[in-house]
């Protein structure tokens, strides 16, 4: 391994293991509580939780574990935290009456089938409202998306190189986790602006070179199946859309955003037989969504939309650019015993304030 790489992933994992060492303390010490009840005076603010997958990690670090999962929703629902649905949250918003002191709504995006196995048992035992954000295309085709593809090659490959030069990108040294999650992480922002028929073409392109089977069962029931949604949305889960072939929205032209969005839209209606009030932008970074993007969402018949732009919402905010915290895993192994602590002080907003770093 080349020397400033090792050096590096030493640095993270060091500021990792502070950072949950000093979570540990300021949880078991009620430091967190006292805060909160600080706090709680000042109100008026709604966070939104925006998980993907629930399962094993991958070097993407967007599944939580269903273990950490599950200490999350235990935290939130033993320690008084008003757990909103988003519907709840934006007649709230509208209304500027004041939000009560830690308001929380929680969201999943993509519409992966572990949100039938793992999440609906928790909306049922403890009572959380939750909405998932659907990607209509992987859905109905029972497909994977992108990323989920390209993290599944890296798993199974035993090659230790990739060389994607034909594609005007690099040779990556994909030889351990590290330089994989590197790799994964340009190759995806790549795709990014590639056409859904190239983007399935250096997909085949990469699992040929990788030596990998193409579309394996594990990754046709990577998604939920309409009827696996039908039964959440029966037993209290809502579903918003996220577009048909999950792209990003400020890449490409008005009129095929305006499909993506209105044909996303509309197969949700007719598959569930309900209105669809809510979107989720897909990356929602301030590279994916643009004024001209929230302009089209507004005018779709939307009461609101997501972005991934971290922030906390209050009565002055956009119902259309909706701020979250996205919710990544990186606590591996035995760590992973700690979760309850450290996202106990990720909640609870103390790491900002103490001018520290907050993935959510
Ligand atoms: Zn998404």
């Amino acid at each position: 391994m080349h020397i400033a790489v090792y050096k590096e992933m030493m640095g993270s994992d060091m500021r990792l293991a502070a950072k949950v060492a000093l979570c540990c303390l300021l949880y078991y010490s009620g430091a967190v509580g006292f805060f909160r009840r600080f706090r709680k005076r000042k109100g008026g603010e709604i966070k939104i939780l925006a998980y993907h997958d629930i399962g094993p990690q991958s070097f993407f670090n967007l599944q939580v574990p269903e273990k950490v999962f599950e200490s999350h929703m235990s935290y939130l629902s033993e320690s008084g935290y008003n757990i909103i649905s988003l519907e709840e949250a934006v007649e709230l918003l509208k209304s500027k009456k004041p939000v009560p002191a830690d308001t929380v709504v929680i969201t999943f995006d993509d519409g992966y089938r572990s949100v039938y196995e793992h999440v609906l048992p928790a909306v049922r035992r403890y009572g959380i409202p939750v909405t998932v954000f659907l990607s209509t295309g992987p859905v109905e085709k029972r497909g994977p998306l992108f990323v989920d593809a390209l993290a599944y090659a890296f798993e199974k490959t035993g090659k230790e190189r990739l060389d994607l030069t034909p594609w005007g990108l690099r040779a990556y040294s994909i030889a351990n986790a590290g330089l994989k999650e590197r790799a994964g992480l340009e190759i995806n922002d790549f795709s990014k602006d590639l056409k859904t028929e190239e983007r399935r073409k250096l997909l085949q392109f990469i699992f040929e070179k990788l030596d990998v089977e193409l579309d394996p069962p594990e990754l046709r029931n990577r998604m939920l199946t309409w009827e696996e949604v039908r039964i959440s949305k029966s037993q209290g889960v809502s579903f918003g859309a996220h577009t048909v072939t999950h792209p990003s929205l400020a890449r490409i032209s008005t009129e095929e955003a305006g499909e993506e969005i209105n044909r996303s839209k509309k197969m949700m209606e007719e598959r569930l037989d309900s209105e669809v009030k809510t979107f989720a932008y897909p990356y929602g970074s301030a590279k994916d969504v643009d004024r001209k993007v929230r302009d089209i969402v507004s005018e779709k018949g939307f009461s609101c939309a997501v972005t991934l732009q971290m922030g906390i919402n209050n009565g002055g905010s956009d119902l259309f650019m909706l701020k979250r915290t996205c919710v990544t895993n990186q606590l591996r192994g035995p760590l992973q015993a700690l979760s309850r602590a450290v996202f106990a002080v990720e909640m609870s907003g103390m790491l900002s304030c103490l001018g520290r770093g907050n993935r959510g």
